[in-house]
């Protein structure tokens, strides 16, 4: 076998998934030597680098490919007001019970409400305690004495949108902006989030990517399906299989204390539908309590209509970066039979499976690996020369040891795209063999033409499987 685990069952499970990451240095426990820490995960070689290009590629769409929208990277530390301009001190709660038999502790509104009524666990049987609410906000104290004063207070931002709202009047100012308009952020969040299963799902520590567009009201439901549409093309062109996304609108008795209208993308993830990002219309609401909070005039002068006064609608997108790291590694994901006429792939056996994440180019850690058939006669040192040509365009990696064969199911494993396979005929005519991924097709490239045609590939890369 190729792999280094037989696989028998090929269905995809969260198992498979969190396995897969730890082998190949994607993600890790947090403070795994000493019993690991709830809620935490650290990024591994590959897992930064796919985080990075995810970060990466949402800048962009969000950024680079619009005139109107422009970043901003806000202190995870704001003046605790800002939290109860917002609503989160006051609301920003779960509601909480715990089992006084197994110790198990459920979100009230997960579990069956026959089971609060009863104050039965769905897990034992035993007594459920009375529902308490919960504030998910991690709140400490800045100074150096630590008090229980409410001066000293300070918490870890739960979202990064606040951030954006109380420098919206800087960014208009020194950028003339003028509605509509976007302001994009990507950065951490906490969470004191109270079931933390399901790898990196939900976590007490997590990143977001959010971009809050200010828009005239009266214009604000137009702009919101205008970004509900512009939201599900960024999932198609980043390779998603579609038939896993949905949307799903908030409820009346879903709805956010803020928002008039909210809908959810959910994606299909081994443990069923489940949010991955959220649309939502939250009306003049974050301006209007910053405004009353902070006692500073957060309207809007319109120029274009006879300077005239308002305090603009805020459409906002809010996609988890580590939740679309879960999602990404759960949609690349494939288990695939390959036959014996798979040119040196197969170690000899008649057929063989092989566990492939079929990433787009765009976001995979690695965008090529340089592999010499064999270390010997020169062929290690003309593979050191073709990566160096690379490097400077993609990230790249090298790997001289074992079967080609084993080689190739490695980087399958990554996810890298393309490898680029150096032998005898390079030392002689100047070619390599590029092989793709997905495929595993082989074709004969010339090396002066490698970067560009590796580049019209990925420009071009449409997923098959
Ligand atoms: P949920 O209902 O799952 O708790 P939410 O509706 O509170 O999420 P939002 O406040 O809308 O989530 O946050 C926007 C996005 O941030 C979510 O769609 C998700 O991708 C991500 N996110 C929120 N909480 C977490 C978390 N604890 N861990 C990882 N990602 C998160």
């Amino acid at each position: 076998m190729a792999n280094d685990q037989a696989i028998t069952d090929h269905t995809i499970t969260m198992e498979k998934i969190t396995s897969l990451a730890k082998r190949r240095g994607f993600v890790f426990q947090s403070s795994e030597i000493y019993g690991g820490q709830n809620g935490a995960w650290d990024y591994g070689p590959l897992g930064i680098e796919l985080k990075n290009r995810i970060a990466r590629n949402w800048w962009k769409e969000m950024t680079q490919m619009h005139d109107e929208i422009v970043g901003l990277d806000a202190a995870i530390l704001m003046h605790p007001r800002v939290w109860e301009a917002s609503g989160h001190v006051e609301n920003f709660t779960d509601p909480l019970v715990d089992c006084r038999n197994c110790k198990a502790r459920f979100r009230a509104d997960q579990i069956p409400f026959e089971n609060i009524e009863s104050k039965t666990c769905p897990e034992c049987g035993g007594e459920l305690t009375d529902v308490r609410t919960f504030n998910l906000m991690f709140k400490t104290n800045i100074g150096p004495v630590e008090t229980e004063e409410e001066k000293n207070v300070i918490y870890l931002r739960p979202e990064t949108a606040q951030g954006i709202y109380i420098n919206y009047k800087n960014i208009i100012q020194s950028n003339r902006m003028k509605l509509p308009f976007g302001i994009a952020q990507i950065g951490k969040a906490f969470r004191n989030e109270i079931v933390t299963k399901n790898f990196i799902f939900r976590t007490c520590e997590f990143e977001q990517m959010e971009m809050q567009y200010f828009v005239k009201p009266g214009t604000d439901e137009q702009w919101f399906d205008e970004w509900r549409k512009r939201r599900w093309a960024y999932y198609e062109k980043l390779g998603v299989k579609m038939d896993n996304l949905r949307w799903h609108q908030h409820g009346p008795g879903e709805l956010a204390h803020y928002a008039k209208d909210a809908y959810d993308i959910e994606y299909l993830f081994p443990m069923g539908w489940k949010e991955l990002e959220g649309v939502h219309n939250r009306s003049q609401y974050d301006l209007t309590r910053h405004t009353e909070y902070s006692g500073k005039d957060l309207q809007y002068i319109d120029q274009e209509d006879g300077n005239k006064r308002y305090i603009p609608f805020i459409i906002e997108t809010s996609a988890g970066l580590t939740r679309t790291l879960l999602m990404l590694l759960c949609d690349a994901y494939d288990e695939e039979k390959v036959s014996a006429k798979d040119a040196g792939e197969t170690e000899g056996s008649a057929e063989d499976w092989r566990t492939v994440l079929r990433f787009h180019p765009n976001i995979a850690p690695i965008t090529a690996a340089v592999l010499p058939l064999v270390k010997k006669d020169g062929l290690a040192e003309l593979a050191q020369e073709i990566r160096a040509e690379l490097r400077e365009d993609f990230a790249t990696d090298y790997d001289q040891s074992g079967a080609i064969g084993r080689r190739y199911r490695r980087q399958d494993e990554a996810g890298t795209p393309f490898c680029v396979t150096v032998d005898y005929d390079t030392k002689e005519d100047g070619t390599v063999t590029v092989r793709f991924r997905d495929s595993m097709e082989q074709v004969r490239v010339p090396r002066a033409e490698l970067v560009s045609r590796l580049r019209q590939e990925i420009k071009a890369y449409k997923r098959t499987k």
